[in-house]
């Protein structure tokens, strides 16, 4: 990478994508200011998959040994009826780290926390700034005058909106999010509970009913599990900002589910780390407005059914930096080749495996059966090749070294 140190980029949103570019930003001697709506860095998600050339950006830019230490334990995923009982059963290995549980699993905290810590040692020009964002924006031919919260307005060559699905950057400088997304049918919600008694280490164990599936995970800690929750249901737009509600549904929707499903609902009302969103898709006609470029969820969102959000992310990152500091001089062309680049593995990672939702959630207890019966097909060696072809395999994507 060349060395500039002319350039002034603002990163809105310090989740993996906007920490992945910092580092990356920083690392070429770019100056940087990250920008993140939260008060402190924000725990929770459970496990984030590093599939296919993530894994190879994860080396490159040096966080395996990071990595490795938060790494989670998972053996497998196994399906499990209202009493309990294990109907099918998949060890990771089954599928060559390419099926639902990916080589490298890691919870989005911890990796956040991976690259935070990079990031603290990785350069003087980092000026990272929490509880504060963006509230409008004026773009000239020399860069982006952004407004703050804060009431600050400062300059800037470069916006990297990596604020998320529901980007603020880009409702600002490309328009309204109804324009770019589409909802796929449902809502997730992820958070932190006690492990129950009696659960099997390193195994993710799902149970479902008509509409709606609750798993629960292998944490970074034996002493707590990962909830997971998966909804099919019509989009509620009251429901973006009241939790009351989201609870509210989420107990709705699992009224008849057995299994653990009682104690995910009671540790649910205190759990530290609640997360819950709209399953959607984000495709924009371009990931760069003038001098404001999307990156991560906010510019191509495949929902956390693809599994590859955050192989997304960190792709785009490393690929938007490398471009940025080959030809600093050039950041029209950079951000073009930017989006030259990552599209063609942006396509391929955002199909969603499966069929998504409605293959996913059957809406009938017949239907629900059918896909029950359709588990213990794809746990029989013979049908192996037919759910690997199903998988979103992205390790043909060449990628670019910087
Ligand atoms: C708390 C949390 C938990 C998650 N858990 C999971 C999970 O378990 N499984 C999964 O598949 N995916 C999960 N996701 C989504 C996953 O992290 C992303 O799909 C993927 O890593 C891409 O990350 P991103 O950085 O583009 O977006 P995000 O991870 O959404 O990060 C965006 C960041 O921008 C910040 N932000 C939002 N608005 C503004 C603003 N206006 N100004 C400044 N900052 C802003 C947010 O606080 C956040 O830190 C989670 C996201 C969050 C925020």
């Amino acid at each position: 990478m060349s060395t500039t140190r002319t350039l002034h980029v603002l990163v809105s949103g310090g989740g993996i994508a906007g920490n992945a570019v910092a580092l990356q930003l920083l690392r070429a001697g770019i100056r940087t200011t990250v920008v993140e709506r939260a008060p402190e860095p924000r725990p929770g998600g459970q496990a984030v998959d590093l599939r296919g050339p993530s894994r190879e950006v994860a080396g490159r830019m040096g966080l395996m040994p990071g990595i490795r230490k938060y790494q989670l334990d998972e053996r497998g995923m196994a399906y499990v009826d209202e009493n309990g009982r294990e109907f099918a059963r998949m060890p990771a290995e089954m599928f060559d780290g390419k099926g639902p549980i990916a080589e490298i699993e890691i919870t989005r905290g911890d990796l956040n926390q991976v690259l935070l810590t990079e990031l603290a040692t990785a350069g003087r020009e980092l000026d990272y700034r929490y509880g504060d964002w963006i509230e409008g924006l004026e773009q000239d031919d020399a860069g982006v005058v952004v407004g703050f919260a804060s009431g600050a307005t400062e300059r800037f060559d470069l916006l990297i909106g990596a604020d998320g699905v529901h980007s603020a950057t880009r409702r600002l400088a490309f328009g309204p999010e109804e324009q770019f997304a589409t909802y796929l049918g449902g809502y997730t919600s992820f958070f932190t509970i006690p492990t129950p008694a009696g659960a099997e280490p390193g195994w993710f164990k799902m149970h479902s009913v008509p509409r709606a599936a609750v798993g629960i995970r292998p944490d970074a800690e034996p002493a707590t599990s990962k909830a997971i929750i998966t909804m099919r249901t019509a989009a509620d737009p009251a429901l973006r900002r009241d939790v009351a509600a989201q609870h509210e549904l989420i107990r709705t929707m699992l009224a008849e589910a057995g299994w653990e499903t009682p104690a995910v609902l009671s540790a649910m009302a205190t759990t530290p780390d609640f997360y819950f969103d709209e399953l959607a898709r984000i495709d924009m006609p371009s990931l760069t407005a003038g001098r404001v470029s999307l990156l991560g969820d906010a510019g191509f969102c495949g929902s956390p059914m693809t599994g590859m959000g955050t192989a997304m992310a960190i792709v785009g990152a490393y690929v938007l930096a490398g471009e940025i500091a080959a030809t600093p001089d050039d950041l029209a062309g950079a951000l073009a080749r930017y989006e030259t680049v990552v599209t063609p593995f942006l396509a391929k990672a955002k199909e969603l495996p499966g069929g998504g939702i409605k293959m996913m959630l059957p809406n009938s207890r017949l239907g629900t059966k059918m896909a029950h019966a359709s588990m213990k097909l794809m746990t029989s060696r013979l049908f192996k090749p037919l759910i690997m072809k199903m998988m979103t395999d992205t390790d043909d994507y060449t990628l670019p070294t910087y």
